[in-house]
């Protein structure tokens, strides 16, 4: 007996398969500092909690909700999109998910027939070219690379697409680089898209943690509402990740493929997740922007402790909470017998000599690279820093 080919032939999502292995390294008793996962390390706000209490006192939300979620959240998503990104939406542009990484499932065997090609930004988050491959398609990349902030171009973007070209896709702030298009850079991107049969699929989930100051939403474009899903969800500027809420804006019909497509999978998320992430959006961002301050600070932190790391070169990222430094430096220098060949080989070897989890750049794209989370307090992550260096210092 076997399982199938679709899943035999998938990668496992190295973001979690890491955050597993430190968290294996950890129940043996081991002091693992995991800057694995791509996770805010404050709880969810206050206000949000109390949100989701009264929804579960108030006894009214244990049915069913409507599959592309409750009229009154889509409602104020719409209204976020409106006030937050000039992006003209409404409810029924609107599917409420299991977090944006259900969203971009939904999207994807929404839109997607066999062959059609998907322009993937690189490096890209992990589980873009999974879905893709999921539903059939096929990725195509175009990369960056640290000189240029790792932006792939639009130029790059006109000379990758094909007949078969069905969507492109990007994050701006960006995992796993922590770079942000710029508005010229966007409006570039939406130049060579716009007179075509192409979809843009713009994941904006870290808009709040954004150290330029100004989000651009590829939605909000002259001649791109039409022709653009905009994903978000809640996980990482609300501290939200357990609570799993995502969600696209779309043309509509793009929308009613989603939602037909969650209708069958999953049906509508957690009824009391959405009346959490409700509170979330409308009460102020105060508690948002805090969190946005603390990332901005242990920016500055984490660079300068890399930048103190011989053979570790890095850019300075403006946006999420990741550092994407290139240590192919370090390739070919051994540890006792053991050769470090790779970034996968030099994540291990961090993860038992120095006991903190990172992720290789191979899973995003960039195999000479290795992503770092510090969505951590500042004694781990000097004491991460500290720990790496002191590991890398012993290879020869
Ligand atoms: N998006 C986060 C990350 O990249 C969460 C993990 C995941 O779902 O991949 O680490």
């Amino acid at each position: 007996m076997n399982l199938s080919d679709r899943i035999n032939n998938m990668e496992e999502s190295a973001t979690l398969a890491m955050a597993a292995k430190a968290r294996e390294f950890k129940s043996q008793g081991i002091d693992v500092i995991s800057l694995s996962l791509g996770e805010p390390d404050f709880k969810t706000p206050k206000h949000i909690q109390e949100g989701a209490k009264k929804a579960i006192d108030e006894g009214k939300y244990f049915a069913y909700p409507p599959v592309a979620g409750y009229m009154d959240l889509r409602e104020a998503i719409a209204a976020k999109l409106k006030r937050e990104n000039n992006i003209d939406s409404k409810p029924e542009n609107i599917v409420v998910s299991n977090g944006a990484k259900q969203s971009i499932a939904n999207v994807m065997f929404a839109l997607l027939n066999p062959g059609d090609e998907v322009i993937v930004f690189s490096p890209f988050w992990v589980s873009y070219s999974a879905l893709i491959q999921l539903a059939e398609g096929t990725p195509v990349f175009i990369k960056g690379g640290i000189e240029n902030d790792f932006k792939a171009t639009a130029e790059q973007l006109a000379a990758a697409i094909t007949p078969r070209t069905k969507a492109i896709i990007y994050s701006s702030p960006c995992n796993p680089t922590g770079s942000v298009f710029t508005r010229e850079e966007l409006e570039a991107i939406a130049d060579v898209i716009r007179d075509k049969d192409i979809i843009a699929i713009a994941d904006e989930i870290y808009e709040h943690i954004n150290f330029t100051g100004d989000h651009v939403s590829m939605a909000s474009l002259p001649g791109m509402l039409d022709k653009t899903v905009t994903v978000n969800g809640f996980a990482k500027g609300f501290a939200m990740t357990g609570w799993r809420v995502g969600y696209i804006s779309a043309p509509k019909w793009i929308a009613d493929g989603c939602n037909k497509m969650q209708g069958q999978v999953t049906s509508a998320n957690c009824s009391i997740a959405q009346r959490a992430a409700l509170t979330a959006l409308t009460s102020d961002l105060g508690p948002t922007k805090e969190m946005t301050k603390a990332y901005h600070e242990r920016r500055a932190l984490v660079y300068d402790l890399l930048k103190d790391i011989p053979g570790v070169k890095t850019n300075m990222p403006t946006g999420a909470f990741y550092f994407f430094p290139d240590v192919s430096e370090y390739f070919g220098k051994k540890s006792d017998d053991k050769v470090i060949n790779n970034a996968d080989d030099l994540c291990l070897y961090i993860l038992e000599e120095a006991h903190v989890s990172l992720v290789t750049g191979d899973a995003f794209g960039d195999p000479n690279c290795v992503r770092i989370s510090y969505a951590a307090s500042v004694e781990e992550l000097k004491e991460a820093m500290s720990r790496i260096k002191s590991a890398l210092s012993k290879l020869s």
